[in-house]
């Protein structure tokens, strides 16, 4: 061990970060401790705020200080149109995007017999009981297009039946700028059977 404990548990909790290994970890510890003042203390001051502030929204399940959150609170959002996601990244994505003036219900995952994720895990029956409150016309299923998230999206849509609800998805497709030679098979014959009039 070259450097004292409390250096190696910084190592250690930095590694657990998404896109960080054991190697860039530790050039991130080293970067944070040499710049003491400048980013290693206000950093730990912003975390330790962060903690304690950041709540779980009670009614969708996005991440904000304050609960309901700053969306469910927005009166400008659209109330008949209800997007839901599998995590609060992608809720966070299609905001920096712009994409929709909904509001959101977060799942916090997908269904997955093999990893023992069952619809009680994703809030399911919460998620059916917004929208049996009335006012949702439109149900957005934003999930991603793994196995996983289509699965989930069809038991949602089997949930939903009979409810007075439009159920759609995301199409899949062409992402913008790309070029068809280097699709994969699968996203391109899903274009073409989802191609839309001209
Ligand atoms: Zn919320």
């Amino acid at each position: 061990m070259a450097s004292g404990s409390e250096i190696e548990r910084l190592i250690q909790l930095l590694a657990k970060l998404p896109g960080l290994g054991p190697r860039s970890a530790r050039r991130a510890a080293l970067v944070l401790l040499k710049k003491r003042d400048l980013l290693l203390e206000p950093l730990a001051a912003a975390m330790a705020e962060a903690a304690a502030a950041t709540r779980s929204c009670e009614i969708c399940g996005n991440l904000d200080t304050v609960t309901p959150c700053t969306i469910c609170r927005d009166p400008r959002r659209d109330p008949h149109l209800l997007c839901v996601v599998e995590d609060v990244a992608d809720l966070w994505a299609l905001e920096r995007a712009g994409a929709i003036n909904a509001r959101y219900h977060v799942l916090g995952g997908a269904l997955s017999p093999l990893d023992g994720v069952g619809p009680d895990d994703l809030g399911i029956d919460k998620l059916v009981a917004r929208v049996a409150d009335g006012g949702i016309t439109e149900v957005i299923l934003a999930v991603n297009a793994t196995v996983e998230g289509q699965t989930t999206a069809h038991y949602i849509m089997d949930r939903l039946a009979g409810q007075n609800v439009r159920v759609s998805r995301l199409a899949h497709g062409v992402p913008v700028g790309g070029e068809l030679d280097y699709l994969d098979e699968g996203t391109l014959s899903a274009a073409m059977r989802q191609r839309t009039a001209f």
